[in-house]
């Protein structure tokens, strides 16, 4: 499932091959994804400019000459393929297609279809129902150890459950919740309502560093966000806890009492952190 980093390289990879571009044409092969499409999808795409992006949590907004932003989430299984010129062979799965003034195809491929496509006006993009009463993006400057602190204070659930709430933070998945919380030290298992103060002084950077980490990794290891095959914004991960059941932990080599990394289900999720470096 793409996480903040991975749309994040996405975004810039579309920026990169259709800011300042014309939508020449623009095809819906199914009616819906997880909703339906906007019924006038393909007529307000048709002969647009497309002006800017911006990415907002998981979304990525692509704004519009007419005053529509189409607001797009890959949901589970949603990549975007980028082909010069019109491909002989349609990719399998392939349900929204775009094609620029310069002929570059972009395809929209959602094999599980929790992915979505809507349009909202560009001057009220945050009051779209999916975007409305999110909390600050992880970041920016509004995402501060005071803001989280004041978020947190008498929550009595993980600290891990507080920051998959999109309302505390947005756009914060699984994966990098995980890492953050390595980074900072601070047990996944610790209740939220204990972290404000000096462990919210140490958790807010590490969201920040291990984020900004992973978009520069996708940045610097493709061309322009775009794989050798066209797909856009994926990239090799470090990731330090992460999958990594049972493998030595990093962080304490050589300690005994670290038994390396350790798998716990919360709220039917796996969470990844080393028992006794994070507390
Ligand atoms: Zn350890």
């Amino acid at each position: 499932m793409p996480e903040l980093p991975e749309v994040e390289t996405v975004m810039r990879g579309l920026r990169a091959r259709l800011e300042g571009r014309t939508l020449d044409r623009a095809k819906v092969n199914r009616p819906d994804l997880r909703w339906p499409f906007p019924k006038d999808l393909v007529h307000r795409l048709t002969g647009a400019k497309v002006l800017s992006f911006r990415r907002r949590a998981k979304y990525i907004l692509m704004r519009l000459s007419g005053g529509d932003s189409v607001l797009l989430h890959l949901g589970m299984s949603g990549r975007i393929i980028l082909t010069p010129g019109t491909p002989n062979v349609l990719t399998p799965h392939e349900h929204m297609a775009l094609e620029t003034n310069e002929g570059w195809h972009v395809g929209f491929v959602d094999p599980r279809r929790f992915g979505s496509v809507d349009l909202v006006p560009t001057a009220t993009e945050d009051t779209h129902r999916l975007l409305a009463g999110m909390g600050p993006e992880p970041l920016d400057d509004a995402f501060s150890p005071a803001m989280l602190s004041a978020a947190l204070k008498g929550k009595r659930t993980p600290i891990k459950a507080a920051l998959l709430d999109q309302r505390i933070v947005a756009g914060l998945g699984n994966i990098y919740v995980c890492e953050a919380l390595f980074r900072a030290r601070i047990s996944p298992l610790r209740l939220a309502s204990s972290v404000p103060g000096a462990r919210a002084a140490r958790l807010v950077p590490a969201i920040k560093a291990t984020l900004t980490e992973a978009i520069k990794a996708g940045g610097s290891s493709l061309r322009d966000y775009v794989q050798p095959d066209g797909e856009l914004g994926y990239f090799q991960h470090a990731w330090k806890v992460y999958g990594r059941e049972g493998e030595p932990c990093e962080a304490c080599p050589g300690t005994p009492a670290c038994e390396g990394i350790r798998r716990i289900a919360q709220s039917g999720r796996s969470t990844f952190y080393c028992a006794k470096l994070q507390r």
